[in-house]
């Protein structure tokens, strides 16, 4: 059956599929009028098919990519936390470096409002001899350089300080005058003169 309304009175109307499209006349306004073409059944039907599939397809995609959103979340978090981690290691390597060669500076500079440790001028020493440098610059003035012959790596001991001298003990991998490779252990004087801390003296124990 077609269900419409009489589009000169209102009236509600019910005429068979059979009558589509043809003219009546509204028993209520006895006007003539075309019975108008039935909505596609077909068509209803497949709209409502279609509406379920649409939502259940949307909520598909939205929950994947909430899925995938949470996934990049996460797995950026763990870069952040990787890269935060070696920033800080960076850091903290460079700021020890910094540290020892900020005192040398100070030391050369004059600023003894900075003492240098002991062992941080025998390190800048004994790393000159090691590129081929005589390192004497870090000695105090009035006395004999002593040098070493290649000097390879070494350990510092020992690094104390009483009044005005600070006394570094280090084991230090050099070569004799034959060029016997040698590891011995050195007592290493420093003294204050001339605004800087400056080695005095050095014996092998
Ligand atoms: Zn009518």
């Amino acid at each position: 059956m077609i269900r419409y309304k009489c589009n000169i009175c209102g009236a509600e109307m019910e005429s068979p599929d059979s009558a589509e499209g043809q003219k009546e006349v509204c028993p209520n306004c006895k006007e003539p009028r075309r019975v108008p073409k039935n909505p596609s059944p077909r068509q209803s039907k497949s709209r409502s098919k279609i509406l379920p599939i649409i939502v259940a397809l949307s909520v598909v995609v939205v929950v994947v990519g909430f899925l995938f959103a949470i996934k990049l979340a996460r797995r950026s978090e763990r870069e952040q936390e990787r890269t935060q981690k070696q920033s800080e290691q960076f850091v903290e390597m460079h700021s020890e470096r910094a540290k020892l060669t900020q005192e040398l500076k100070d030391m050369q500079a004059g600023h003894p409002s900075v003492p240098p440790k002991g062992k941080t001028v025998v390190e800048a020493w004994l790393e000159a001899q090691r590129i081929g440098e005589s390192g004497n610059k870090y000695w105090c003035d009035r006395e004999a350089k002593a040098s070493l012959f290649a000097v390879r790596s070494w350990e510092i001991l020992k690094d104390t300080e009483d009044g005005k001298r600070k006394t570094v003990t280090v084991r230090i991998d050099s070569s004799t005058k034959g060029g016997f490779r040698t590891t011995n252990i050195w007592k290493i004087t420093l003294v204050y003169e001339n605004k800087r801390w400056g080695i005095y003296s050095i014996n092998s124990m």
